[in-house]
Order: C-alpha cells, then sequence, then structure tokens
C-alpha cells in the first residue's frame, strides 16, 4: 500500500543558490590550502584531539552539508600538512597531483558519466586519450587499452591477457588447474609486489613466478634469465612471460627492454612491462634511451597518477593486439540488453560500472602539453643527480645504489660502525625529519643495508629543498649518532 501521506523526497539541496554559495567557498579553502603548501611543514602527526574527531556515532537525521564541510575543514584540511602535495614529499611514490586536476575531477563526478560504451563523448574522450597514449608509447594502431584505478590493476590486467593467450588452452572455461604443464613467468627480484599478486589471483601460485637475480646496477640479469627458460623447459614446464621493470620502485633501474623483447620474440614468450612511473623516461629528455625498444612489448601498464603528477586515482594497460585483450574479459550477458550488441569499456577489464577517469588526463594535456610534462619528467631526475652530487661529496653520506632516474638510496655513514647498527640508525632518520618538519622520505633495504630513499615525482620540489634535506639528514644523522654513543 502506497501511503499517500507520505512527502517524496530527493537528496537534491533545498536552495541551488546556497549550494552555490558553499561551493565557491569550497574551491575558494582549496585553492588556497594548495597555494599555501610550501608555507606549512610537510607532515603532522595525528593527535588524539584530531582522532575523536573521527569518533562520533552514525548521524541518523540530517547534520546539512554546511555542519558537514565545516567539520571536514576542520578535522582534516585544517590539520593536513601537505603530505604528498608538498615540495619535500618524496617518499615511496606518490605524486602530487595538481590543483587544476582536483578542479576537473570535479567536473567529471558532476557530469556523474557512467556508460560501458556508446557513441558518448565521455567515451569517445577515453578513445582519445588511449589513442595519445598508443602514440607516445609507439604501439601499433591495432591496440587497445583501459584506463583503470592503478598500477597494480594495469599490471594484473596485463599480466591475464598474457596468460589467457599463450594459454594454449581456453583458460577462462576450464581453469588453470587443466594446463598440461605448469605455467611459468619471469621477472626480476626487483619487481614490484603487484606481480606478485597479479600471479596469486590468477591462479598460478608464486612458485610459479621466476624471480631472476639483478647486477650491481639493479637490472635483471639477461645471462640468468635465459638460463633459467631453457631450464623450464627442458624440465617440461610452459614458460609464457617475462616482466621487465621501467623503473622499479626501489631504485629506479630499467631493464633492457630492448634484450627482454629479443628473448621473448625468441622464446615465444610474452612480453610485459610494468612502467608504473618509469615509463614516462618516454617523454623526458635524456631518459628516453632507458626505456629503449618500449614500442616492442606485447603489454604497458603504467599510473598516471605518480609521475604525470594527475590526482589519484588513474592508470593505463595497454595491449599490442586488441583481440588477445578482449578475447580476456568480454562478457555479455542478457541483461546488458542493446548495448551487448558493441564492444563495451568492460569487455577489457573487470569494472562494469567506470567513473570518468579521463576527464582530468584529456584536460591535463591539453592544458600543459606533453613538451611541459616531458620537462617536468627530466627535471626531477636532474634533481635526482642534483641530490646525488651532494651525497657524494658529503664524508658523512653515501650513495647505495646507481641513480639510473629519479630515485635516491643513501644513508648516513660511520667508519668503524657495524652494519646493524648503522641500520639501526638510519632508520630513525626519516621519522626524525619528519619530526623536524623538513621532509618525507622513506627507506627501503638493499643488500641487507638499510637505505634512506628519495623519490622525486614532485614538480612543486626546487633544488634548494635538497639542500636542506642532505645538511638535515647530516644533523639528524649526528644527533643519533651522539645517543647511541650515550645509550
Ligand atoms: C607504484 C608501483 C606499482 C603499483 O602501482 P599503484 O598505482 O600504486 O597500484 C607497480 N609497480 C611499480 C614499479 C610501482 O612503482
Amino acid at each position: 500500500m502506497v501511503d499517500e501521506r507520505r512527502v517524496e523526497e530527493t537528496l537534491d539541496p533545498e536552495n541551488w543558490d546556497d549550494l552555490k554559495v558553499l561551493g565557491h567557498k569550497m574551491v575558494d579553502d582549496m585553492i588556497d590550502h594548495l597555494a599555501s603548501v610550501r608555507q606549512r611543514p610537510p607532515v603532522m602527526p595525528i593527535n588524539e584531539q584530531m582522532a575523536v574527531a573521527f569518533m562520533k556515532p552514525l548521524p541518523l537525521e540530517p547534520e546539512g552539508i554546511e555542519k558537514a564541510y565545516g567539520d571536514f575543514k576542520g578535522g582534516v584540511l585544517g590539520t593536513h600538512m601537505g603530505l604528498n602535495t608538498h615540495p619535500r614529499f618524496w617518499g615511496w611514490v606518490v605524486g602530487t597531483g595538481t590543483a587544476q586536476g582536483a578542479l576537473a575531477e570535479m567536473l567529471a563526478t558532476g557530469i556523474n558519466f557512467n556508460m560501458p560504451g556508446g557513441p558518448f563523448a565521455p567515451v569517445l574522450m577515453e578513445t582519445q586519450v588511449l589513442e595519445w597514449f598508443k602514440g607516445i608509447f609507439g604501439f601499433p594502431r591495432g591496440a587497445s587499452g583501459l584506463l583503470v584505478g592503478g598500477g597494480s590493476e594495469a599490471n594484473l590486467l596485463g599480466i591475464a591477457v598474457a596468460r589467457n593467450t599463450k594459454a594454449g588452452f581456453d583458460v577462462r572455461r576450464m581453469g588453470q588447474a587443466a594446463a598440461p604443464k605448469r605455467m611459468v613467468l619471469y621477472g626480476s627480484t626487483e619487481t614490484h609486489v603487484c606481480i606478485d599478486k597479479a600471479v596469486q589471483l590468477l591462479g598460478l601460485g608464486e612458485e610459479s613466478f621466476r624471480k631472476i637475480p639483478v647486477g650491481d646496477d639493479y637490472r635483471i640479469k639477461v645471462d640468468a634469465l635465459e638460463a633459467e627458460i631453457r631450464k623450464d623447459k627442458a624440465a617440461g614446464l610452459q614458460p609464457f612471460c617475462v616482466v621487465g621493470n621501467a623503473g622499479t620502485t626501489n631504485t629506479g633501474s630499467f631493464d633492457d627492454l630492448e634484450a627482454l623483447t629479443d628473448i621473448c620474440q625468441r622464446e615465444g614468450l610474452w612480453f610485459h612491462v610494468d612502467g608504473a612511473f618509469g615509463a614516462w623516461a618516454t617523454i623526458g629528455g635524456n631518459t628516453k634511451p632507458l626505456v629503449k625498444g618500449i614500442d616492442r612489448v606485447d603489454s604497458l601498464a603504467f599510473d598516471l597518477h605518480k609521475w604525470m603528477y594527475m590526482p589519484f586515482d588513474v592508470a593505463c594497460t595497454l595491449i599490442r593486439r586488441e583481440e588477445d585483450h578482449f578475447k580476456t574479459f568480454a562478457e555479455h550477458p542478457d541483461y546488458f540488453g542493446n548495448a551487448a550488441t558493441m564492444k563495451l569499456r568492460t569487455d577489457y577489464g573487470l569494472q562494469v560500472s567506470r567513473y570518468f577517469r579521463s576527464l582530468k588526463v584529456w584536460m591535463g594535456l591539453k592544458e600543459h602539453g606533453l613538451n611541459k610534462y616531458g620537462r617536468l619528467v627530466q627535471q626531477n631526475c636532474d634533481q635526482a643527480q642534483y641530490l646525488a652530487g651532494l651525497i657524494r661529496v658529503s664524508p658523512e653520506l653515501e650513495l647505495l645504489a646507481p641513480v639510473a632516474s629519479n630515485v635516491v638510496c643513501f644513508r648516513y655513514r660511520v667508519p668503524g660502525l657495524p652494519e646493524e647498527a648503522l641500520n639501526e640508525l638510519n632508520s630513525k632518520v626519516p621519522m626524525m625529519l619528519m619530526g623536524m618538519g623538513v621532509a618525507m622520505i622513506s627507506d627501503t633495504r638493499l643488500r641487507g643495508r638499510l637505505a634512506l630513499r628519495v623519490c622525486v615525482v614532485n614538480h612543486r620540489s626546487r633544488r634548494e629543498d635538497f639542500d636542506l634535506l642532505v645538511g638535515k639528514v647530516r644533523e639528524a644523522g649526528a644527533m643519533m649518532l651522539q645517543k647511541m654513543g650515550k645509550g
């Protein structure tokens, strides 16, 4: 029974003009926040009082948008120092985003487009962006692609297409268990953990992922790879894929893509490249040789939210032959109805509902032009070399890996101090830099040694920022040394 007395409701605002006023205020606040990011320290840990703001009971009745926004402004914006939007944030591989990108996101979610395909402008825009990417990376006209939520997903799609295409039987119908021979793939010990996850999710099992050693330059040892493939073939296994690294997370090293392509072509293997950030060396100035051969690979995964400085989240998979891609993911259930008569975006990946990711990419590329992004990629590599230079002339510091691109691994050194103590000392440095309000860097282990790691995917950094960093690392190291001497 319909209750005639009940008033029908909507989530629309009671007064659109009032919303406009608040909306303009939000834009002003956000832009002020970003414009002044350099004036604040990069990090301030959450204190207890701030945490209490997020322990409130669930509202059952309206508090109103003004109140919700006020709480956001006080509890998030007002306490947020900058983190990855700060000019001296160099931890992990985290992009900065742009203020313009934030506005593009507002437009994208305003339109709230979610069509699986068809003659709609946003569909054409994604196609356009993918065509641009195919051009940038030298993929042929018959290649396909998809915008996804991150490098992890982009890599998963690439490995899935590789597996299904190379299996030699109908994996979608029969499952991995039907493989007559164990299917194995290869990558260096420096490969990102998202490839392990892909291998796990695809039912291949981690034991099928052969981790090939790297040289002192942290690039895969090509001879060792060839030997391993030969050995596996002789043992009756089925090698099907090599995963190359264009920019490793630890040190920013690049595998020899040309050599790996040659091996794959000779051995009949799929060549997938994880270029999460490093693929963009393609558009830099003197970074181009690092990715020589990227135009010959079978599939490529890369992010836009790392080295292209676009807001989270957006990444891309490119597949050399569209039919391999389509055959891996296409499904047309009855309830797709008429839409099922055409190829849909969901035929190339996992998501059915997808948000309008291409807008910020399209707008960013239109606003700045590709060449400016190329100059910024080069600028970040130049800054890494500048930092490496400062480290080389500091007797208290030493580099722990060659600087191939935008990543610098180094440590505070104390001649005569045992490795264990040195690791302990260095492990405290990132937190100390944070506490001093100086910078945010991360750490990693390279051949057992604790390395301070600076990864520059930041369009706001300036050379002076690295001068400051080096001075403060020396200060922090000396302070720790003194403490350890006393303790
Ligand atoms: C960051 C990264 C990934 C994962 O990408 P997400 O966008 O974080 O999912 C994969 N590979 C490498 C080399 C990366 O640096």
